[in-house]
């Protein structure tokens, strides 16, 4: 029997996280819509690699996913490009670290417009093609720190993850019995949003964060992107509505 090929949308996937799940879902064979906001020549950069190493079809546009224009346009272009739309990866996330004297309100609503208007307003604009289709997988990258540990510098973030973390459940409900709707908790990867300017401080930061860590390091994007594809797959066709912590034991 043939294996089936889905078309997977991943917001952000110009870099770090979801540059590796664009990369999974491409090695599997399925078509992947490469989304970026300010970085595009990393994400035409992604886009030939992965065409070339595994000789799958692409598309890659901007999207902010602040605008539900952009998100509509990245929609009509898919299903007019593919046909359908089988999964979407709501990647995209922005984190911000201040004292919570100097945190403004300018600051907050963006992050919250980013991290979890924008997971609702793509899920909302796939799910009549998932409907239709009735099939599809919708997963949010969210965070442990959505969980309820409590970092007052990242407090506008943890409120976004732990939104995002109840958007993944009344979806689940909103769209059942056709779209399974699931989040992902990761602790510390290996990405921007992880690392500083100064190497030094970055490498003490590492070291003494990892020590609370289980398996006593950060984890790679890569093995982050292995569990969205596990989700996405029919092996986990009985997981829905759930958050899953991916953080290596903290
Ligand atoms: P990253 O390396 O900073 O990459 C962020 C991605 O989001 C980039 O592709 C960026 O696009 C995109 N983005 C930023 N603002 C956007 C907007 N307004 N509209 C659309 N895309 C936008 O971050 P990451 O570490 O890979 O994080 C990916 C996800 O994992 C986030 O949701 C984050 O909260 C979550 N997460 C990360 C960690 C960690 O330790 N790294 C831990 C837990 C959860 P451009 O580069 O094109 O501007």
């Amino acid at each position: 029997m043939e294996k089936e090929q889905r078309v997977v949308i991943v917001t952000g996937s110009s870099r770090g996280i979801g540059a590796a799940i664009a990369e999974k879902f491409a090695s599997l064979g399925d078509s992947v819509v490469i989304l970026y906001h300010q970085n595009k020549e990393k994400a035409l950069l992604l886009k030939q690699e992965l065409e070339a190493k595994y000789s799958v079809q692409t598309l890659c546009m901007a999207c902010d996913v602040t605008s539900e224009d952009n998100i509509k346009e990245v929609v009509q272009n898919v299903i007019k490009t593919f046909g359908r739309i089988d999964v979407l990866v709501n990647n995209a996330g922005i984190d911000q670290s201040s004292f919570v004297s100097e945190k403004t309100k300018e600051d907050f609503i963006q992050l919250l417009d980013v991290n979890l208007i924008g997971p609702f307003l793509f899920s909302r604009a796939v799910a009549p093609f998932m409907q239709e289709q009735k099939k599809g997988s919708i997963i949010n990258i969210s965070s442990t720190n959505g969980m309820g540990d409590g970092h007052p510098m990242s407090l506008e973030y943890d409120a976004s993850k732990a939104g995002l973390n109840s958007l993944t459940k009344n979806l689940a409900k909103e769209y059942a019995p056709y779209i399974r709707v699931n989040a992902l908790a990761p602790g510390w990867v290996k990405t921007d949003m992880a690392i500083c300017e100064d190497k030094e401080v970055e490498a003490l930061f590492i070291k003494e964060e990892s020590k609370n860590i289980f398996l006593q390091r950060f984890a790679e994007p890569s093995e982050i992107a292995s569990t969205v594809s596990f989700l996405a797959s029919s092996a986990a066709s009985y997981i829905n509505g759930t958050i899953i912590r991916i953080d290596g034991g903290y």
